[in-house]
């Protein structure tokens, strides 16, 4: 069977009850049989704008687990982008399946027919195992396409605007812990240094700050320590060194039962997405510990900034970077209303997200 279709279950969740316990939009479901193409397109919500998200590829274990990533990102993709100020909704794209076995040219090309179809309502990007070249199949077969190189006229590497954002957010949040800004000669661990990382130890460094860094890639590691003078510590030894901060910037869920026990950095901000392991549990036991935590999707939204910049067209790196550097203001404020409202600081900026969300829609109402 080819064509879309939006289905009732999926393995033994109801993807209408979740829809309806999460708010999303629209949940399409792709399938060709010729290419063996299996996408699903989440969009949370297009109050704002056009649904943005990246197009992630994954082997699956079921149906399930796919249709709950996709939904839980795309929903996620709306709050980054309400918080952020742009006009931009939340979506998110998941396509289920070995990259290695089965990506070619008529199978991505088929995934843009059906981005193409949406009319709009969906803009896709670069995630998780697609690669640019991916994109440019991609595209042939759709322009709501976004996040290309700059050889195809587009804004190419978001990480170096995203780790500027996550800076601009971590020197907000020392301000909010420490009184000020200032990040010389403060101690931070920084926890993988690829893209994100690698950017934001170099502007660490250049300000100052004693910085600690790991990663499970040896050859980056050295490389990373090598051209910014920061100091290698074992992979699990960063949980319990006497930092600052602590800003993890490699993988989701680090902040858990486990490691809460041991960091001890009164800061924790960083570019990686999902940090809390439990948004609920985490955040409120972080708020109770009176510590610092700058929420992953404000601060590392400069990504998502940096396409909107070229989705606004003419893309200018300048621009974006000085929208980018917002997420100082944006951070602080979003610190200040948790501690004047003793809530979590994610939940604050939940908030925040959702009442700009609900006041431009009003204005929107109107013609
Ligand atoms: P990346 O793959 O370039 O870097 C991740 C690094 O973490 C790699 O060097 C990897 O070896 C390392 N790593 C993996 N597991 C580790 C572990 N257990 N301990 C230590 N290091 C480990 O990815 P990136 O683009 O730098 O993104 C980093 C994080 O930021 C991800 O969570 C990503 O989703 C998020 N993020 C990235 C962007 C962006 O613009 N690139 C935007 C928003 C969010």
């Amino acid at each position: 069977m080819e064509g879309i279709q939006e289905i009732e279950k999926v393995g033994s969740i109801s993807v209408f009850s979740e829809v309806a316990k999460l708010g999303h939009e629209q949940v399409v479901y792709c399938h060709d049989e010729a290419t063996g193409l299996k996408a699903i397109i989440g969009i949370h919500n297009t109050v704002l704008g056009p649904a943005l998200g990246g197009t992630r590829m994954w082997n699956y274990a079921t149906e399930e687990e796919a249709a709950i990533d996709v939904l839980r990102l795309s929903r996620g993709m709306t709050y980054k982008a309400a918080v952020s100020g742009l006009n931009l909704g939340g979506g998110k794209a998941v396509i289920i399946g070995d990259p290695k076995q089965l990506k070619n040219e008529a199978f991505l090309r088929r995934f843009g027919k059906f981005v193409n179809s949406l009319g709009g309502k969906y803009i896709t990007a670069e995630d998780m195992n697609m690669k640019t070249s991916d994109m440019q199949y991609i595209g042939m077969e759709t322009k709501h396409v976004t996040g290309l190189p700059v050889e195809m006229g587009g804004s190419g590497d978001p990480s170096p605007v995203t780790a500027y954002g996550v800076y601009m957010g971590m020197k907000a949040s020392a301000k909010k812990g420490f009184g000020s800004d200032s990040l010389g000669g403060k101690k931070i661990s920084v926890q993988g240094v690829g893209q994100v990382g690698m950017f934001l130890v170099e502007h660490l460094t250049k300000e100052g700050a004693q910085v600690f860094i790991t990663d499970i890639n040896e050859e980056r590691l050295r490389m990373v320590a090598n051209s910014t003078g920061a100091t290698v510590v074992g992979n699990d030894e960063i949980y319990d060194l006497d930092v600052d901060v602590y800003a993890p910037c490699a993988m989701g869920a680090t902040l858990n039962d486990q490691t809460l026990e041991r960091i001890k950095a009164p800061v924790i901000c960083g570019g990686a997405n999902n940090q809390l392991a439990d948004e609920e549990v985490h955040g409120q036991r972080i708020m109770n510990e009176q510590r610092v935590y700058a929420p992953d999707f404000v601060v590392n939204a400069g990504g998502i900034i940096n396409i909107s910049s070229e989705l606004m067209g003419d893309y200018n790196r300048e621009l974006a970077l000085s929208w980018t550097e917002k997420i100082y203001d944006t951070t602080l404020s979003i610190l200040n209303l948790a501690g004047d409202e003793q809530i979590p600081t994610q939940q604050a900026a939940m908030q925040i997200a959702e009442k700009r969300i609900e006041d431009v829609g009003r204005v929107k109402l109107s013609f």
